[in-house]
């Protein structure tokens, strides 16, 4: 990554909090190879891929500004473009009832001991248990999720000692084909269609007949404890740090 300046590599990274500069979870999580957007980007081209990155990530805020409403007892106004998402989700909560409070939304997390910051979507009760519950627009759960809500596990666990798990809801919105059962998904202004399985089965592009767009909700739970996977983000700090030496070291960080 360039830099123009230090203040530009600071606001970038991460958070000024009372007074100390603290490097982003999810900017951390950057180190991370992630191979699919290789594809993405041939498939789009960089130019458009950026655009189109840019434009999901719009998306995805209205989403989870949304959600976070419907989850504190609000009738928010949703937008249009979101509506199958969010009637999928409150279909969901009929089934699972997600119980939290206002404070628990959005909360911002350091870690002083082991210095970042980030900002956690929930802390929730489902069931009978008290979790970290991270939102997700993406087209699937990736395993890489696992090291972000472990960073904020590893904050929240402090003040909320009954805090036992992290979960990932994965919000989407899909076209079926009422033909062959292809999906396509417009995410960012880009309609990316999925064969359906096995793919012989496909109708021939122009022949699709798509139905109205349909909501997905996915919750999935991590198993286990939060240490292996925390220990894996503390390893990809780490090396985010040596990548981002020079401007870590200028900023009196290193
Ligand atoms: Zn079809």
């Amino acid at each position: 990554m360039y830099y123009k300046d230090e203040y530009e590599f600071m606001s970038d990274s991460g958070h000024e909090i009372e007074g100390i500069w603290y490097p982003r979870v999810t900017t951390i999580m950057d180190i991370k190879s992630k191979p699919a957007l290789y594809h993405f980007y041939s498939a789009v081209g960089f130019a458009n891929g950026e655009k189109i990155k840019e434009q999901s990530a719009n998306e995805g805020t209205l989403v989870h500004e949304a959600i976070e409403a419907i989850l504190v007892g609000e009738e928010p106004i949703i937008d249009a473009s979101i509506e199958p998402s969010i009637l999928a989700f409150k279909t969901f909560l009929e089934k699972t009832p997600i119980k939290t409070r206002p404070e628990l939304i959005e909360q911002k997390i350091i870690h002083k001991e082991y210095r970042y910051a980030g900002t956690a979507d929930a802390v929730v009760t489902i069931g009978d248990r008290l979790g970290i519950l991270d939102i997700k627009t993406s087209k699937s759960i990736y395993r890489d999720y696992n090291l972000q809500t472990a960073a904020y596990f590893d904050v929240l666990k402090k003040d909320y000692p009954e805090l036992s798990t992290r979960w990932i809801m994965r919000i989407d919105q899909v076209d079926v084909c009422e033909v062959c059962g292809a999906t396509m998904r417009r995410k960012g202004g880009r309609d990316k269609i999925t064969k359906p399985w096995p793919a012989q089965k496909a109708c021939s592009p122009a022949n699709h007949v798509w139905k109205d767009t349909e909501g997905i909700v996915e919750l999935k739970e991590f198993p286990g404890s939060h240490t292996n996977d925390f220990e894996a983000f503390l390893s990809a700090k780490r090396l985010w740090e040596w990548e981002n030496e020079f401007w870590l070291k200028r900023i009196g960080y290193l």
